[in-house]
Order: structure tokens, then sequence, then C-alpha cells
């Protein structure tokens, strides 16, 4: 089997001056995870580093760069998921982790659990030697003139497809054929405390199953669970067996029963990706042995 790896960051209005940064950061993403796939390596790992490599990224709603809580803090959530065995680890409001998506890997591999939250999750953190950082080396000035003017304006910037939405995904197929996904994310700004959004839910944010294929979202998280978006995405992919159609479809989907506006990548068994938003923009590329392609 061939290996493909198709990464997304975040789907909104994506300034122009910010495009080329988007597009730069999923090509960085892409080739992180490109070079565990074609060295033979695991899908997980694959989507993991390529996670990894955006949530070093300050572009990026993800690890460095996330947006502040309305208390001016950084809450972050994440998931990954194998397709192969359906076993998922996720996380969600934690504070002072570098890497999210790596403490999920962890709740997947190491706990008994699947999803382990806040303060918990911090414990779980420490008992496993997971790297810790200060909130302060997560937060960028960007961010915290953001939080500022949406208290100044009361809200009012926070439009629909203004807010900031880039929260990250991957999903990798590996020369095994097996698949899996993962995504990361600080949420939307101004969230209230403790907030969770789509991103570390199964079948919300992200789903993979090495029987039909996988799907990553991005969007209003209050929206996007509404209809469990990804998992909805791996239904149509099941039903039209087109990547693309699928894609559309979901997005259609949320469009039509939620009025909710978000992005999603899909690929399938074969490798074939379908992509589909109803915002402005949206950030994502794709790695094949053929050839590899980054968009804004
Ligand atoms: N889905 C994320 C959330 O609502 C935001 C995003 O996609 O950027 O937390």
């Amino acid at each position: 089997m061939n290996p493909v790896l198709v990464v997304h960051g975040g789907a909104w209005n994506i300034p122009y001056d910010l495009t080329e940064k988007h597009r730069k950061g999923c090509k960085e993403a892409v080739l992180v995870g490109w070079e565990i796939l074609i060295n033979g390596g695991t899908a997980l790992d694959a989507v993991e580093a390529a996670v990894k490599s955006m949530e070093d990224n300050p572009v990026f709603d993800a690890g460095k760069g996330s947006v502040l809580n309305m208390e001016g803090e950084i809450e972050m959530d994440a998931l990954i998921m194998d397709g192969k065995t359906l076993s998922f680890g996720a996380v969600a409001a934690v504070k002072n982790i570098k890497h999210p998506v790596s403490l999920a890997r962890l709740v997947m591999e190491r706990s008994k659990h699947n999803f382990i939250v806040g303060e918990g999750a911090l414990k779980f953190a420490r008992k496993n030697g997971v790297e810790e950082c200060k909130t302060g080396d997560l937060i960028v000035e960007r961010e915290r003139k953001r939080l500022f003017e949406i208290r100044k304006e009361g809200n009012r910037i926070e439009s629909l497809f203004q807010s900031r939405k880039d929260t990250v995904g991957a999903i990798a197929l590996d020369s095994s054929r097996n698949i899996a996904v993962a995504t990361s994310t600080g949420g939307i700004p101004n969230k209230f405390p403790s907030r969770v959004g789509d991103t570390p839910l199964i079948g919300c944010g992200a789903y993979a199953d090495n029987e039909i294929g996988a799907a990553a979202a991005t969007g209003h998280g209050e929206d996007l669970m509404k209809v469990t978006l990804a998992k909805t995405a791996i239904y149509f992919l099941k039903k039209t067996k087109n990547p693309q159609k699928a894609a559309e479809k979901v997005i259609n989907y949320l469009e039509r029963r939620v009025n909710g506006h978000g992005g999603i990548i899909v690929l399938d068994m074969k490798g074939r990706i379908g992509v589909a938003y109803n915002t402005p923009r949206m950030a994502y590329g794709y790695k094949t042995v053929k050839e590899e392609k980054f968009f804004v």
C-alpha cells in the first residue's frame, strides 16, 4: 500500500497576510509525518508527529499559539484514534502541556480509560513523564491582543467567520494499510473556562475505521458536535464510496441542519482524499508518492 498523509490547519476567514504561514505550517507538518510513513512507520506515529509539528507552530490554534479563554488562560483539547482497533485516547481542558496530542496517545496506550480531562489529565501526564511547560510558554502576543479586543468589543468582533479557528488535524494511511487520525486545539477565543469543543470528542472532531476511512473536522465546535460531524462523514463515505462527495455532503448537512460552519478532510482506504468547507478559506495539504499539494 502506498502511504498518504493529509493535514488541515483550520477553516475560517484566514486573513490574506497569514495565508502563506498557514500553507507553510501545513507543509512542514506533512513532511514530518511523511518521513515516518515512507520509512515504513505507522499511521499513528505519522499523525502524532504531524500534529506535534503544528502544536509547536504558533500560527495554529493548538499548543503554542492557542487562543485564550475568558480568563486569559490556555486550555487545550486533543484526540488520537487508531482505525485498526478503533482504540482512541483523548484529553480536554488541559493546561501546561506542550503536546496535548502525545498525552492523548498515552491515555490510549497506557491508561484503562479513553478520555481524561483537566486536573486529572495533568496528574496522568506527570505520572507518565510527559513534557510540561509554563502557560507563558504557550501564549503568544497576538492572542493577548485578540482577547483584549474581544473584551473591548463585547464579543461583536467574533462574527461567524472572523472568530479564529485554527484547530489542526491529520489523517494517515500507512504501508500496512492502517489508517489513523489526530486532532489538537486551543478551542475558540474567549471561551468559558473548562469549555470543551468537538475536537477531542470521538465521532465529532475525528473518526478512523480501517473498514471505511477517516475524517478530521474543524469549525465551531458547538455546532459540529450536534451533528457528530466526523462520524457522519464516515457514514456518507460508506454510502457514496467517494471521499469528496462524503466531505461535501457532511458540510452541506452541517449548514442545513444547524447553520454550522467549518471544514473537513476525509481519506478512504484506497488513499483518495476529500476536502470541503463552507468558510471563506481552509488551510490543508497532502502528500502521496505521486504529489504534494498545499492550499489556503
Ligand atoms: N473545533 C474547535 C472548537 O470548537 C475550533 C476549531 O476548529 O478551530 O474548539
